[in-house]
């Protein structure tokens, strides 16, 4: 039986561990479960997330964290060609898929956007004209603002609307809670117990996508006033310490 957890809010709060989460992670693996990590955050590479979770006190392979840059990967095939308009996290899902990133200007089979505090009005231009003369438009994600201690910030979303106001083409979004991503954890994981993320309109629509049981935790976006939201969760607690405790008893 699998946990598919959520990071950012989750697991860390920008980074910073989240109180109990390493010794709740310990609690399911001990009653063996397996848990595998999914996070929208297309911008670092696994090895970045890997040593993020090891600050937290939680020990994982890398073939226990899927992105949606691995989601964004999926949707092209191995041989073709992509334009990046993201981090080093897009740039290695695409390696590791076999895809080129080439530049927006030669032609690219696709156009894979996430969020990137990297951005030339050049770059961005030649990408928008790249897709309005037929490349595949792929988003990571459509997150609007990433949070941030000091704040919400611009998220994937937001460039993501800048090249298709630009370019005047819907873009395809992958992570979760899309196809392409549910596609991602049937492939790599199969089939989900409980999900647990801060967000219902991701974590929570992409529990329907796997068919797993959802847990809102309140240590992310979410918060008691946002409360009730739909999907309704199956549980609700404060971290996933109290989640942990509700599902496998205290
Ligand atoms: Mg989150």
């Amino acid at each position: 039986m699998t946990w598919l957890l959520d990071l950012d809010g989750v697991v860390w709060l920008s980074g910073r561990p989240i109180a109990g989460s390493a010794r709740a992670i310990e609690r399911l693996r001990d009653s063996g479960r397996r848990v595998v990590f999914f996070t929208n955050n297309s911008g670092p590479t696994i090895a970045d997330h890997l040593a993020v979770l090891a600050q937290a006190g939680v020990n994982a392979t890398a073939d226990e964290i899927l992105t949606s840059s691995q989601a964004a990967a999926s949707l092209l095939d191995p041989g073709t060609s992509a334009a990046v308009i993201g981090g080093p996290g897009v740039r290695e899902a695409l390696a590791v898929r076999g895809v080129e990133v080439v530049l927006a200007t030669s032609g690219p089979a696709a156009v894979v956007v996430g969020r990137t505090t990297e951005l030339s009005y050049e770059d961005l231009s030649a990408a928008a004209t790249a897709i309005r003369r037929g490349a595949r438009f792929i988003a990571t994600n459509s997150d609007a603002t990433m949070p941030t201690p000091d704040g919400p910030v611009p998220g994937a979303g937001a460039i993501m609307a800048f090249l298709s106001v630009a370019s005047g083409v819907e873009p395809i979004v992958a992570g979760k809670p899309g196809v392409a991503a549910g596609q991602l954890v049937a492939d790599r994981v199969g089939q989900v117990e409980v999900s647990v993320g801060d967000r219902a309109d991701t974590d929570g629509l992409f529990s329907q996508v796997t068919k797993s049981r959802f847990a809102l935790v309140l240590s992310g976006v979410t918060t008691d006033d946002d409360l009730p939201v739909k999907p309704a969760p199956d549980f609700v607690g404060e971290t996933l310490m109290d989640i942990v405790d509700q599902a496998l008893g205290t």
